[in-house]
């Protein structure tokens, strides 16, 4: 079995910053290992650009995920080719087996069907359950399941179940919160979800824009010149449901040492900026969250990574952790905000997919997932 995972994981000096993705692959790891199947794990790792780049060697995860799963994992010092094959070949029903980055070979971006004819000749079936790169058309996620027969994880099945599903008739009122540094990032998802949505609250420096457009001066704030026209034509839709902040954390420079105070949208300081949504905008945005139903949030609501600018974010994840709905975040900074407040158990369904979660969120249909069989 060649079972993609996402094991995209933070390392630093060779040891696992953060193993999140590899315990959210653990649930089909372990159903397979025990299920008899001779396992062989493929994922990338960062940027190697197409080189053999040792610092993004996956052998670390390899050792992180032995440790998870109490069971020993063989590495094998190449995803293709002799090493690889050999490897393969050893493999006992049970057996676990982690390949080298996918992306030390060009050919796997490029999603070369050669290479992945050689990704599939290790293996007589392919799960995909790296959710997170499902928005990619590459050789081990998308080109491998032409060659063998396919089928999806249980990460991806539960993903695609969540946020598929739950969103195309929710129960309503459907409110959606949308922050994070950019709308050119999202333009796509602002449209889809304004169309659906009961209300769009907006926050962070997506909100600037949108305050932008309707004339305000944003001082030194983050706003994208290029955006405006779009934003000012989504705030002229007639029943507009955006509600955008009454009030901001201004700040004179995005540092913890900064000078900061509340200001109203239309009093920002010259030579200051917007760094987190204000305690009246709180108030609001928490006030029509209260009879949701259905809450989906994405992108967070000032530069949160800076404590004095996180209450905002905090303040919201609270406000949708003691709404009974069905509540969905995703985003990775999102979802790292909403893990840092100790309230992850509180929401729904936290999507650590990323770019795949906003694509599948736009309706947009993901090539790893086209491509299964089941
Ligand atoms: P996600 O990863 O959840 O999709 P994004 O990557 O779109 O979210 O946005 C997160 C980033 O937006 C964070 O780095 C945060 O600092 C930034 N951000 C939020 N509000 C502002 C603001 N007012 N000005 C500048 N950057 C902001
Ligand atoms: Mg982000």
């Amino acid at each position: 079995m060649l079972l993609r995972v996402d094991f995209n994981v933070p390392l630093s000096e060779g040891t696992v910053q953060d193993d999140t993705r590899i315990r959210a692959a653990l649930p089909t790891i372990r159903l397979l290992h025990e299920r008899g199947a001779s396992v062989i794990l493929c994922s990338h790792l960062g940027r190697p650009k197409g080189k053999l780049v040792p610092s993004l060697s996956l052998r670390p995860v390899a050792a992180r995920l032995a440790e998870l799963l109490d069971e020993a994992v063989e590495f094998a010092a190449d995803c293709v080719g002799p090493a690889a094959q050999a490897a393969a070949a050893r493999l006992r029903p049970g057996g676990l087996l982690m390949l080298e980055n996918t992306r030390f070979y060009p050919q796997e971006t490029e999603n070369d069907p050669t290479f992945a004819g050689q990704l599939a000749e290790l293996a007589e079936l392919y799960v995909n359950d790296a959710f997170g790169s499902a928005h990619r058309a590459h050789a081990s996620t998308e080109g491998v399941a032409h060659f063998l027969p396919s089928a999806a994880g249980l990460l991806v099945e539960q993903e695609v179940k969540f946020i598929k599903e739950a969103l195309s008739s929710p129960e309503r009122p459907y409110v959606v919160l949308l922050g994070g540094a950019k709308i050119s990032d999202k333009i796509g998802l602002v449209r889809k979800l304004l169309s659906e949505a009961d209300a769009l609250l907006v926050g962070g420096g997506m909100a600037n824009t949108f305050l932008a457009a309707q004339g305000l001066d944003l001082a030194d704030s983050l706003v994208e010149q290029e955006s405006l026209p779009v934003a000012a034509e989504l705030l002229a839709q007639p029943g507009s449901r955006i509600h955008l902040p009454v009030d901001v954390v201004v700040a004179s420079e995005f540092s913890e040492l900064a000078e900061h105070r509340v200001a109203k949208v239309d009093q920002i300081p010259v030579g200051w900026r917007a760094a987190d949504i204000g305690p009246q905008t709180l108030e609001q945005f928490s006030e029509v969250l209260r009879p949701a139903k259905t809450i989906l949030w994405n992108g967070p609501m000032g530069v949160f990574e800076i404590e004095i600018f996180s209450a905002g974010t905090r303040g919201i994840a609270q406000a949708i952790a003691g709404v009974h709905a069905l509540s969905i975040v995703g985003g990775g900074d999102s979802v790292a905000a909403v893990q840092q407040a100790g309230l992850a158990a509180r929401f729904t369904h936290l999507s650590t997919g990323g770019g795949a979660t906003l694509a599948l969120l736009e309706g947009q249909t993901l090539p790893g997932l086209a491509v299964l069989q089941v």
